[in-house]
């Protein structure tokens, strides 16, 4: 014999109710590790950790829930309970472990349990004091005295293992508790009967319903918040996704963005540097029907080929030095969402064939495995190169520029839209403010003609950083000629105010051109892809078609 303790359900003697003792039930080795009740694995459990659980549970999800979570554990707790001293228990009499359930949990050290005699009257099914409840005394420590019974693990117990052992429904309820109040925590069990239309905290609904009132909380506070940023955007002079576009082809850009963001395609957004490529990029994704979904960025000329390869397409342990663990790649992540790869042009000849190949299949191969992976992703790439010339160089794959340029937005340099200049320049500045915690209103109109006269070549990049600048070092609340840069403070000539857009129809060509390349021709489903309508589709076709010839 080890040092086990003795359990009657490893002999062959039968068990009676009356001599239920928790030195044969527990079986336990001195030194530690696993411990069995009745047969079955149980643990030590810290009665306050438990108290610490309920009060957290109920600061995070409120009290109705708690109630359920915990309730439900009881019940399953309860049931489990049963089943198992049916089992490894011999009984000398059936009935006997049916009516143990109180006497189990007293041995357990949860609560002491004092069946109250039959008495006349509406008599339940069942009666029991809950002397000693852990529960009531933890929810005193922690929470203080509650306005209704608090034990509820204890009472689902009972339901639980009651529920088990009659073969029907016993519903439980504490009448009175120490935890409200009241001198005794006293318990009664009754048959449900058929009709009783009471939902039990132990029950899956109450828990649904109250989760659900959680989410929708959380729904509501997001659609405030997506509200309040609206305004704040409106009062700045910006539109409803916080872009400022006055001007015709920012406008346009725009506009083409969120057409095709309702469409599967890829999108390629091109532009200079600075002009805000990942903002049409996330508007893209924040209209698309994968707004709910992931949204995952990578800049591909930010690191090595190497690396880039493992960020993208994710590695198994082992792989390379420094593989410690297997890792989910960028495309795994944006399973369900957008991937926007920025700076796509900057990617080796190696890593575009690998890029092809994702997009195509729509499955990706990790580092150091031999199988595939199915994701489901919509690729946006930018790049400020010119992608046409970089194929013509041999620098870039054609087939990857034709499977990534599907529909081309292609965002203005700031010098083709020089009306957003100033409320541009107002949109930063209230951003900057809050930032630097500074009170900066507007612009001297000095200021404001200097900032039309410059050219910027770092767009609205150079714009931010100017006028970052300028709120760090003005002295009173509006920005000062003296506060801009020298570069932009010293240039003259006439303010630029308006400008072409030629491009941007250009732009616009490129687009329905390559969306209905990408239909097949089909003029039906590339006007509705695009958002608009067939008899537009087919009007602005004919116009090319009339144009096409001088071209
Ligand atoms: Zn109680």
């Amino acid at each position: 014999m080890s040092h086990m303790a003795p359990c009657r359900c490893q002999s062959d003697v039968t068990v009676r109710l009356a001599d239920l003792d928790l030195r044969e039930l527990l079986e336990f080795d001195p030194q530690g590790g696993r411990m069995k009740f009745a047969g079955q694995r149980a643990l030590l459990l810290d009665a306050v950790a438990l108290g610490l659980l309920r009060t957290e549970l109920i600061a995070t999800l409120g009290l109705t829930a708690a109630r359920s979570i915990l309730s439900r554990f009881g019940y399953a707790h309860g049931w489990r309970t049963a089943e198992s001293i049916r089992r490894e228990l011999p009984w000398e009499e059936e009935a006997e472990w049916r009516r143990a359930g109180g006497r189990l949990h007293t041995l357990q050290g949860l609560v002491r349990v004092e069946p109250v005699p039959p008495h006349a009257g509406d008599a339940p099914f069942a009666e029991a004091l809950l002397l000693d409840s852990y529960e009531a005394e933890q929810h005193l420590l922690h929470l203080g005295r509650a306005d209704q019974p608090v034990c509820w693990t204890l009472v689902s117990f009972a339901a639980g293992y009651m529920s088990y052992a009659n073969g029907r429904e016993i519903v439980c309820r504490e009448v009175s508790c120490v935890g409200r109040g009241d001198a005794v925590c006293r318990l009664e069990g009754r048959f449900k009967e058929p009709g009783h239309a009471e939902v039990m905290p132990y029950e899956q609904g109450p828990l649904d319903a109250s989760l659900e009132k959680v989410a929708e909380s959380l729904k509501a506070a997001e659609r405030t918040l997506v509200q309040q940023q609206r305004r704040l955007w409106r009062a700045s002079g910006a539109d409803e996704d916080g872009e400022v576009a006055r001007s015709e082809p920012m406008r346009r850009a725009l506009d083409l963005a969120r057409r095709v963001a309702g469409v599967d395609s890829t999108v390629l957004v091109t532009g200079e540097s600075g002009v805000g490529k990942e903002r049409v990029a996330s508007l893209v994704h924040r209209h698309s029907t994968r707004a709910s979904g992931p949204y995952v960025t990578v800049d591909c000329g930010a690191v090595t080929e190497t690396l880039l390869e493992s960020e993208l397409f994710g590695h198994a342990r082992g792989a390379f030095t420094g593989a410690t663990a297997d890792r989910v790649g960028l495309f795994e992540a944006a399973h369900k969402g957008t991937l926007f790869l920025d700076e796509v042009g900057e990617m080796s000849l190696g890593m575009q064939a690998k890029l092809l190949r994702a997009i195509q299949e729509l499955e990706v191969r990790r580092v150091g495995e031999s199988s595939t992976r199915k994701v489901d992703v919509r690729v946006v790439a930018a790049t400020n190169r010119d992608l046409g010339a970089e194929v013509e160089a041999g620098r870039f794959r054609k087939d990857l520029y034709y499977r990534l340029k599907v529909v081309e937005v292609r965002v203005p340099p700031l010098r083709e839209r020089p009306e957003d200049i100033l409320p541009l320049a107002r949109a930063l500045l209230a951003g900057l403010g809050k930032r630097l915690g500074k009170r900066v209103t507007g612009l001297s109109p000095r200021a404001a003609d200097q900032l039309q006269r410059h050219l910027w070549p770092g767009n609205v990049r150079e714009l931010e950083n100017a006028l970052e600048r300028a709120a760090a070092i003005c002295m009173g609340p509006r920005i000062e000629l003296a506060d801009l840069p020298e570069e932009i403070r010293t240039l003259d000539g006439p303010p630029r105010r308006g400008a072409g857009d030629k491009r941007l129809a250009d732009v616009e060509r490129e687009a329905i051109l390559a969306a209905l390349a990408a239909h097949d021709g089909n003029q039906a489903r590339t006007a509705a892809a695009l958002g608009i309508g067939t008899a537009t589709l087919y009007r602005k076709l004919k116009e090319y078609r009339k144009g096409g010839a001088k071209s």
